[in-house]
Parts: structure tokens; sequence; C-alpha cells
């Protein structure tokens, strides 16, 4: 397996960089990457810390969850990882974080309509809340495997955290920060008990629609531009 060792080196670059700006806290969360030309993904270990940890303590996972490389236990989302890799052929990197804006919004069920644009460039037409299932249970694996057919990048779990995904890694991690951003933005108007306005629904389709036309792209193993 080739590229295994650029993988392992991007999940490790990536969870170093999202704890540094505080999306990862403690080993809350965990991130993967689709291993390219593989039926294979590379994902964080369970419950390690992200700043002690090295290519070599990545796993290698199959989508039946055989272990093909690493010496630690994976993730206990390694199974919703790989649903979600299954289900959405234009996912190549997935990050879940525990970040808080976003995790306030999970607890008063409030899913974020589209309210800026590049919202629904980047992340999709809404942000919608999952509903709870225990973590790490085939509950959650089989819920979210449902919710994310409709095309949106950003997702957020009840009672538990955040859920993003990109046609790449740099992609997944600008979704992450859009999605936070709007999630405290959302979360402010809601204090102030006023109307909250959202975004023409006509430029919500158009941003949509250059959405869709990148994970085409990507389903296709074509290159996809940064985004205008
Ligand atoms: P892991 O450390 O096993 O990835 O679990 C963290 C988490 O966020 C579970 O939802
Ligand atoms: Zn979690």
């Amino acid at each position: 397996m080739p590229d295994t060792l650029s993988s392992k080196q991007t999940i490790v670059e990536t969870a170093q960089r999202l704890v540094e700006k505080g999306y990862l806290m403690a080993t809350g969360g965990n991130l993967s990457l689709r291993v390219t030309g593989q039926e294979a993904f590379a994902v964080t270990p369970s419950n390690y810390d992200y700043n002690k940890m090295t290519a070599a303590d990545v796993c290698i996972l199959d989508f039946n969850l055989s272990l093909l490389e690493g010496h630690l236990k994976p993730s206990v989302e390694a199974a919703m990882h790989a649903a979600i890799y299954q289900v959405r052929p234009d996912v190549n990197a997935i990050i879940h974080t525990h970040q808080a804006y976003a995790s306030a919004l999970t607890l008063i069920k409030a899913p974020i309509p589209a309210l800026f644009d590049e919202q629904a460039r980047f992340l999709g037409r809404s942000v919608e809340i999952i509903p709870y299932a225990p973590s790490g249970t085939g509950f959650l694996k089989n819920t979210v495997a449902k919710h994310v057919k409709n095309h949106n990048n950003a997702f957020m779990m009840q009672n538990h955290g955040a859920l993003v995904f990109g046609h790449d890694m740099e992609r997944a991690i600008h979704n992450v920060e859009i999605l936070e951003k709007c999630a405290l933005a959302y979360l402010l108007a809601l204090c102030t008990e006023r109307p909250v306005s959202k975004i023409p629904l006509a430029v919500r389709e158009i941003a949509f629609a250059k959405l869709r036309g990148d994970q085409r792209k990507a389903e296709k193993g074509l290159p996809v531009k940064g985004g205008e």
C-alpha cells in the first residue's frame, strides 16, 4: 500500500493543527482520510493524546474494519467513518470534533438554516441535527449513514458534536472553521430573541449547486479548484 505513509502524516498534522486552533480538546473527536485508490482509510487511534501522536500510531482499516496497519485500537467511531465513505463517494476526508459552539446548538436541537453565502457554498443547504445515539455504537453509525446522503458537508450530532466532510483534508479543515463561525453567529443571534434572517433561497441554491459541482468532480477523481 504505497500511499499510506502520506495519509498517516496528514492525519497527524491535521489533528495537531485542530488542537492548536481549539477545535479538538483532550482526546475528544477523531478524523480520517480515504487512502487513494484503495478500499481503505487512515483513522486516528482511540483515546490517544494528539500531541504525542506520530504517523506510526495512525490506523489503516478496510471498510470491514479489519486493521491493515497500526498497533493501536482504532477510534470507536471507525465504523461511522467507514459507513460515510461507503454512502458518500465524493467524501475523502472526515473530521469529527466536540467544538464548543456547534456542540451548544446540538443541546437545543437547533439546526443552522442557510445564514451566509459561504455556508451554503461549502457546508450545504443547512446544518442538520442528527438525532442522539450513544458514541461509538452501531445505532450512531446507522443514524449518521442515513442522514449524510443529502449531500451536505456538515452535520451536528445531538448532545455530542460536529461531523464535517471534504473532498480533501484541507477543505474539511476549512469546513470545520466555517461551521464554528456560523454556530457562534447563530447562537448570538438567537440570544437577542429577534427574528433571524436567512439568505435568499435562490442564492442558497446557486451556492449549493457549486458544492454539488465539486462533489461530482471528486466522485470521478477529478481535481477540485479552491472554490469561488
Ligand atoms: P475516540 O478517541 O475513540 O476516537 O473517541 C472520541 C470520540 O469523540 C467519540 O465520539
Ligand atoms: Zn465524539
